[in-house]
Protein backbone atom coordinates (compact mmCIF):
# COMPACT_ATOMS: atom_id res chain seq x y z
CA UNK A 1 0.00 0.00 0.00
CA UNK A 2 1.09 3.32 -0.95
CA UNK A 3 1.22 6.52 0.41
CA UNK A 4 -2.13 7.52 -1.01
CA UNK A 5 -3.91 4.39 0.23
CA UNK A 6 -3.81 2.66 -2.90
CA UNK A 7 -2.87 -0.58 -3.91
CA UNK A 8 -1.13 -0.91 -7.89
CA UNK A 9 -0.39 -4.44 -7.32
CA UNK A 10 -3.99 -6.11 -8.21
CA UNK A 11 -4.29 -3.25 -11.25
CA UNK A 12 -3.96 -4.69 -14.93
CA UNK A 13 -0.02 -3.67 -16.18
CA UNK A 14 0.83 -3.54 -19.53
CA UNK A 15 4.46 -3.75 -20.72
CA UNK A 16 6.22 -3.25 -24.00
CA UNK A 17 9.81 -2.80 -23.19
CA UNK A 18 11.11 -5.89 -21.06
CA UNK A 19 14.41 -8.16 -22.23
CA UNK A 20 14.16 -11.48 -22.35
CA UNK A 21 17.60 -11.66 -21.54
CA UNK A 22 18.11 -8.95 -18.48
CA UNK A 23 15.31 -10.67 -15.66
CA UNK A 24 16.88 -14.19 -14.88
CA UNK A 25 14.86 -14.76 -11.26
CA UNK A 26 17.29 -16.88 -8.87
CA UNK A 27 15.58 -20.07 -8.98
CA UNK A 28 15.72 -20.18 -12.90
CA UNK A 29 19.79 -19.64 -12.52
CA UNK A 30 19.61 -22.28 -9.75
CA UNK A 31 18.23 -24.54 -12.68
CA UNK A 32 20.80 -23.49 -14.99
CA UNK A 33 24.38 -23.45 -13.20
CA UNK A 34 23.23 -25.16 -9.77
CA UNK A 35 26.95 -23.97 -8.48
CA UNK A 36 25.88 -20.18 -8.59
CA UNK A 37 24.83 -19.38 -4.94
CA UNK A 38 23.02 -16.23 -3.97
CA UNK A 39 25.76 -14.08 -3.53
CA UNK A 40 26.80 -14.83 -7.02
CA UNK A 41 23.65 -14.51 -8.23
CA UNK A 42 23.52 -11.28 -6.88
CA UNK A 43 26.94 -10.25 -8.06
CA UNK A 44 26.95 -11.67 -11.58
CA UNK A 45 23.10 -10.84 -12.49
CA UNK A 46 21.57 -8.25 -10.29
CA UNK A 47 23.42 -4.53 -11.24
CA UNK A 48 24.37 -2.14 -8.76
CA UNK A 49 22.14 0.88 -8.10
CA UNK A 50 24.31 2.97 -10.10
CA UNK A 51 26.53 1.94 -13.30
CA UNK A 52 29.13 3.92 -14.58
CA UNK A 53 27.23 3.97 -18.08
CA UNK A 54 25.21 1.77 -20.32
CA UNK A 55 28.12 -0.45 -20.95
CA UNK A 56 28.42 -1.21 -17.87
CA UNK A 57 24.89 -2.43 -17.75
CA UNK A 58 24.83 -4.37 -20.43
CA UNK A 59 27.85 -6.37 -19.12
CA UNK A 60 25.25 -8.20 -16.50
CA UNK A 61 22.73 -9.33 -19.62
CA UNK A 62 26.02 -11.32 -20.66
CA UNK A 63 26.12 -13.80 -17.67
CA UNK A 64 22.15 -14.65 -18.22
CA UNK A 65 22.90 -15.09 -22.25
CA UNK A 66 25.97 -17.54 -21.18
CA UNK A 67 22.62 -19.43 -19.29
CA UNK A 68 20.51 -19.22 -22.91
CA UNK A 69 21.89 -21.58 -25.69
CA UNK A 70 19.94 -24.57 -25.85
CA UNK A 71 16.52 -25.32 -26.21
CA UNK A 72 15.38 -26.39 -22.49
CA UNK A 73 17.42 -22.97 -21.24
CA UNK A 74 15.46 -20.31 -23.44
CA UNK A 75 12.46 -22.34 -22.61
CA UNK A 76 13.09 -22.59 -19.12
CA UNK A 77 14.30 -18.74 -19.02
CA UNK A 78 10.77 -18.03 -20.97
CA UNK A 79 8.39 -18.94 -18.36
CA UNK A 80 10.45 -17.40 -15.88
CA UNK A 81 9.92 -14.45 -17.03
CA UNK A 82 6.01 -15.16 -17.71
CA UNK A 83 5.51 -16.34 -14.32
CA UNK A 84 7.10 -12.74 -12.96
CA UNK A 85 5.15 -10.69 -15.49
CA UNK A 86 1.89 -12.88 -14.14
CA UNK A 87 3.17 -11.99 -10.07
CA UNK A 88 3.04 -7.88 -11.45
CA UNK A 89 -0.92 -8.99 -12.69
CA UNK A 90 1.26 -7.82 -16.37
CA UNK A 91 -2.06 -8.68 -18.81
CA UNK A 92 -0.20 -7.93 -22.20
CA UNK A 93 3.78 -8.17 -22.48
CA UNK A 94 6.06 -7.80 -25.33
CA UNK A 95 9.22 -9.75 -24.61
CA UNK A 96 12.07 -8.88 -26.57
CA UNK A 97 15.34 -10.70 -27.32
CA UNK A 98 18.46 -10.94 -29.70
CA UNK A 99 18.20 -14.57 -31.56
CA UNK A 100 21.85 -14.18 -32.74
CA UNK A 101 23.22 -14.16 -28.86
CA UNK A 102 21.67 -17.58 -28.82
CA UNK A 103 23.53 -19.67 -31.49
CA UNK A 104 26.60 -20.52 -29.95
CA UNK A 105 26.18 -23.81 -28.92
CA UNK A 106 24.87 -24.70 -32.05
CA UNK A 107 21.11 -23.76 -32.53
CA UNK A 108 20.09 -22.17 -35.17
CA UNK A 109 18.50 -18.74 -35.05
CA UNK A 110 14.81 -20.48 -36.37
CA UNK A 111 15.43 -22.71 -33.71
CA UNK A 112 15.98 -20.21 -31.17
CA UNK A 113 12.72 -18.28 -32.00
CA UNK A 114 11.19 -21.18 -32.61
CA UNK A 115 11.56 -22.52 -28.85
CA UNK A 116 10.82 -18.92 -27.44
CA UNK A 117 7.42 -18.56 -29.50
CA UNK A 118 6.55 -22.33 -28.27
CA UNK A 119 6.95 -21.43 -24.79
CA UNK A 120 4.94 -17.97 -25.28
CA UNK A 121 2.00 -19.64 -27.29
CA UNK A 122 1.60 -21.94 -24.64
CA UNK A 123 1.23 -19.54 -21.92
CA UNK A 124 -0.65 -17.47 -23.80
CA UNK A 125 -3.49 -20.30 -24.59
CA UNK A 126 -3.73 -20.56 -20.60
CA UNK A 127 -5.67 -17.34 -20.91
CA UNK A 128 -3.80 -15.18 -17.70
CA UNK A 129 -1.57 -12.94 -19.77
CA UNK A 130 -1.42 -12.05 -23.52
CA UNK A 131 2.11 -11.88 -25.13
CA UNK A 132 3.91 -10.47 -28.31
CA UNK A 133 7.60 -11.22 -28.81
CA UNK A 134 9.80 -8.12 -30.54
CA UNK A 135 13.13 -9.41 -32.32
CA UNK A 136 16.42 -7.19 -32.04
CA UNK A 137 19.46 -6.61 -33.49
CA UNK A 138 22.10 -4.86 -31.56
CA UNK A 139 24.15 -1.65 -32.63
CA UNK A 140 27.15 -3.72 -32.31
CA UNK A 141 25.81 -6.25 -35.00
CA UNK A 142 27.00 -6.33 -38.79
CA UNK A 143 24.13 -5.21 -41.47
CA UNK A 144 23.98 -8.82 -42.22
CA UNK A 145 22.81 -10.02 -38.59
CA UNK A 146 20.04 -7.25 -38.85
CA UNK A 147 18.84 -8.15 -42.33
CA UNK A 148 18.59 -11.71 -40.95
CA UNK A 149 16.72 -11.04 -37.98
CA UNK A 150 14.12 -8.36 -40.48
CA UNK A 151 13.92 -11.78 -42.33
CA UNK A 152 13.15 -13.86 -39.14
CA UNK A 153 10.58 -11.35 -38.57
CA UNK A 154 8.74 -11.97 -41.70
CA UNK A 155 9.10 -15.43 -41.13
CA UNK A 156 7.59 -15.76 -37.63
CA UNK A 157 4.83 -12.63 -37.96
CA UNK A 158 1.57 -14.80 -38.10
CA UNK A 159 2.98 -16.92 -35.11
CA UNK A 160 3.52 -13.87 -32.46
CA UNK A 161 6.94 -11.98 -33.57
CA UNK A 162 5.68 -8.16 -33.31
CA UNK A 163 8.22 -6.12 -34.08
CA UNK A 164 12.23 -5.18 -34.56
CA UNK A 165 13.92 -3.33 -32.33
CA UNK A 166 17.47 -2.08 -31.64
CA UNK A 167 19.59 -2.10 -28.80
CA UNK A 168 22.97 -1.94 -27.50
CA UNK A 169 25.70 0.49 -27.40
CA UNK A 170 24.42 3.76 -28.69
CA UNK A 171 27.34 5.91 -28.34
CA UNK A 172 29.99 3.30 -29.79
CA UNK A 173 28.29 2.24 -33.15
CA UNK A 174 26.42 4.24 -35.85
CA UNK A 175 22.93 3.90 -36.39
CA UNK A 176 23.47 4.57 -40.13
CA UNK A 177 25.07 0.91 -40.58
CA UNK A 178 21.50 -0.99 -39.96
CA UNK A 179 19.74 1.69 -42.00
CA UNK A 180 19.03 -1.16 -45.01
CA UNK A 181 17.41 -3.42 -42.17
CA UNK A 182 14.70 -0.55 -41.49
CA UNK A 183 14.07 -0.35 -44.80
CA UNK A 184 13.49 -3.81 -45.74
CA UNK A 185 11.39 -3.72 -42.11
CA UNK A 186 9.66 -1.10 -43.03
CA UNK A 187 9.09 -2.47 -46.57
CA UNK A 188 7.06 -5.61 -44.94
CA UNK A 189 5.53 -3.37 -43.00
CA UNK A 190 7.00 -4.38 -39.52
CA UNK A 191 6.28 -2.72 -36.68
CA UNK A 192 9.13 -0.42 -35.35
CA UNK A 193 10.72 0.47 -32.03
CA UNK A 194 14.62 1.31 -31.25
CA UNK A 195 16.63 2.19 -28.25
CA UNK A 196 17.27 5.77 -28.19
CA UNK A 197 18.35 9.02 -26.24
CA UNK A 198 19.92 6.77 -23.39
CA UNK A 199 23.62 6.64 -23.59
CA UNK A 200 23.18 9.63 -26.04
CA UNK A 201 20.81 12.81 -26.06
CA UNK A 202 18.51 14.64 -28.06
CA UNK A 203 19.87 14.37 -31.28
CA UNK A 204 20.32 11.05 -31.35
CA UNK A 205 16.80 10.38 -30.95
CA UNK A 206 16.19 12.84 -33.83
CA UNK A 207 18.73 10.75 -35.57
CA UNK A 208 16.36 7.94 -34.95
CA UNK A 209 13.45 9.45 -35.55
CA UNK A 210 15.05 10.86 -39.67
CA UNK A 211 16.51 7.39 -40.27
CA UNK A 212 14.25 4.48 -38.96
CA UNK A 213 10.82 6.41 -38.95
CA UNK A 214 9.98 4.18 -36.00
CA UNK A 215 6.72 3.71 -34.26
CA UNK A 216 7.64 3.72 -30.66
CA UNK A 217 11.06 4.74 -29.47
CA UNK A 218 13.26 2.79 -26.42
CA UNK A 219 13.56 5.15 -23.58
CA UNK A 220 13.73 8.60 -25.78
CA UNK A 221 15.19 9.97 -21.76
CA UNK A 222 16.94 12.76 -23.25
CA UNK A 223 14.61 14.20 -25.85
CA UNK A 224 13.56 16.36 -23.22
CA UNK A 225 16.65 18.35 -23.67
CA UNK A 226 15.60 20.01 -26.82
CA UNK A 227 12.02 21.14 -27.61
CA UNK A 228 12.43 20.88 -31.48
CA UNK A 229 12.61 16.67 -30.78
CA UNK A 230 9.98 16.59 -28.49
CA UNK A 231 7.69 18.25 -30.35
CA UNK A 232 9.15 15.68 -33.49
CA UNK A 233 8.35 13.17 -31.32
CA UNK A 234 4.63 14.78 -30.49
CA UNK A 235 4.02 15.27 -34.24
CA UNK A 236 4.46 12.18 -35.17
CA UNK A 237 3.12 9.99 -32.12
CA UNK A 238 5.50 8.49 -31.25
CA UNK A 239 5.40 6.48 -28.00
CA UNK A 240 8.14 6.66 -25.77
CA UNK A 241 8.75 3.29 -23.83
CA UNK A 242 10.04 4.97 -20.74
CA UNK A 243 11.83 2.58 -17.92
CA UNK A 244 12.65 5.33 -15.19
CA UNK A 245 14.73 2.53 -12.64
CA UNK A 246 17.22 1.49 -15.48
CA UNK A 247 17.87 5.32 -16.63
CA UNK A 248 19.00 5.85 -12.94
CA UNK A 249 20.99 2.87 -13.00
CA UNK A 250 22.52 3.44 -16.17
CA UNK A 251 23.36 6.64 -15.71
CA UNK A 252 21.45 9.16 -17.67
CA UNK A 253 19.92 10.76 -14.66
CA UNK A 254 21.16 11.12 -11.66
CA UNK A 255 17.79 10.37 -8.93
CA UNK A 256 14.34 9.01 -9.88
CA UNK A 257 13.26 12.78 -9.09
CA UNK A 258 14.85 14.25 -12.14
CA UNK A 259 13.12 11.98 -14.45
CA UNK A 260 11.79 14.02 -17.57
CA UNK A 261 8.54 12.10 -17.39
CA UNK A 262 6.69 14.71 -16.13
CA UNK A 263 8.02 17.06 -18.98
CA UNK A 264 7.06 14.41 -21.14
CA UNK A 265 3.18 14.36 -19.42
CA UNK A 266 3.03 18.18 -19.24
CA UNK A 267 3.53 18.35 -23.08
CA UNK A 268 1.61 15.75 -23.89
CA UNK A 269 3.86 13.12 -25.18
CA UNK A 270 2.76 9.75 -25.38
CA UNK A 271 4.48 7.54 -22.63
CA UNK A 272 3.84 4.38 -21.05
CA UNK A 273 6.49 3.24 -17.85
CA UNK A 274 8.53 -0.35 -17.98
CA UNK A 275 11.31 -2.36 -16.33
CA UNK A 276 13.63 -3.13 -19.40
CA UNK A 277 15.22 -5.74 -16.74
CA UNK A 278 14.00 -7.08 -14.22
CA UNK A 279 16.78 -8.36 -12.19
CA UNK A 280 19.34 -5.83 -13.68
CA UNK A 281 17.56 -3.28 -12.06
CA UNK A 282 16.05 -5.48 -9.00
CA UNK A 283 12.64 -3.84 -10.01
CA UNK A 284 8.91 -5.05 -11.24
CA UNK A 285 6.18 -2.74 -12.83
CA UNK A 286 4.49 -2.51 -9.47
CA UNK A 287 7.75 -1.44 -7.89
CA UNK A 288 7.98 1.20 -10.33
CA UNK A 289 4.39 2.39 -9.87
CA UNK A 290 4.83 3.10 -6.12
CA UNK A 291 8.92 4.41 -7.01
CA UNK A 292 6.85 7.01 -9.27
CA UNK A 293 3.70 7.79 -6.87
CA UNK A 294 5.78 9.00 -4.47
CA UNK A 295 8.06 10.98 -6.47
CA UNK A 296 5.98 12.78 -8.39
CA UNK A 297 2.40 12.12 -6.39
CA UNK A 298 0.64 10.04 -9.09
CA UNK A 299 -2.56 8.07 -8.29
CA UNK A 300 -4.54 6.47 -10.53
CA UNK A 301 -5.58 8.92 -13.08
CA UNK A 302 -2.01 8.64 -14.33
CA UNK A 303 -1.89 5.07 -14.20
CA UNK A 304 -4.65 4.97 -16.48
CA UNK A 305 -3.21 7.20 -19.01
CA UNK A 306 -0.20 5.56 -19.01
CA UNK A 307 -2.10 2.38 -19.04
CA UNK A 308 -4.03 3.16 -21.94
CA UNK A 309 -1.28 5.15 -23.95
CA UNK A 310 0.62 1.77 -23.87
CA UNK A 311 -2.24 0.07 -24.99
CA UNK A 312 -2.63 2.41 -28.11
CA UNK A 313 0.71 1.75 -29.23
CA UNK A 314 1.00 -1.95 -28.39
CA UNK A 315 2.19 -3.88 -31.69
CA UNK A 316 -0.93 -6.06 -31.54
CA UNK A 317 -4.64 -6.20 -33.21
CA UNK A 318 -7.72 -4.13 -32.79
CA UNK A 319 -9.70 -7.23 -30.48
CA UNK A 320 -6.23 -7.46 -28.27
CA UNK A 321 -6.88 -4.04 -28.11
CA UNK A 322 -10.34 -3.74 -27.23
CA UNK A 323 -9.92 -6.50 -24.58
CA UNK A 324 -7.45 -4.81 -22.42
CA UNK A 325 -9.07 -1.49 -22.55
CA UNK A 326 -11.75 -3.42 -21.37
CA UNK A 327 -9.88 -5.11 -18.86
CA UNK A 328 -8.09 -1.73 -17.62
CA UNK A 329 -11.36 0.28 -17.53
CA UNK A 330 -13.12 -2.36 -15.19
CA UNK A 331 -10.49 -2.40 -12.96
CA UNK A 332 -9.86 1.34 -12.85
CA UNK A 333 -13.88 1.80 -12.11
CA UNK A 334 -13.56 -1.01 -9.13
CA UNK A 335 -10.47 0.64 -7.26
CA UNK A 336 -12.09 3.80 -7.49
CA UNK A 337 -15.54 2.74 -5.65
ZN1 LIG B 1 16.00 -1.88 -23.25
Amino acid sequence: MNNQGISYHPLPKIELHVHLDCCLSFEAVQKLDPACNFETYQTKFVGPAKCADLNEYLSFAMHAIALMQSKEQLALVTNDLIDQLEADNVIYAEIRFAPFLHIKDGLQPREVVETVLNEVTQRCASGKIKLGVILCTLRSFPVELSLATVELIALYRDMGIVGFDIAGDESGYALQNHLPAFLKAKSYGIPITAHSGEALGAQSVAETMRLLDPDRIGHGTRSFEDDVVLNEIINKRIHLEVCPASNVQTNVIDRLSDHPVTTFKKKGVSFGINTDGRTICDTTLNKEWEALSQTFGWGLAEWYEASMNAIDHAFTDYETKSFMRHKVQMAYNEALK
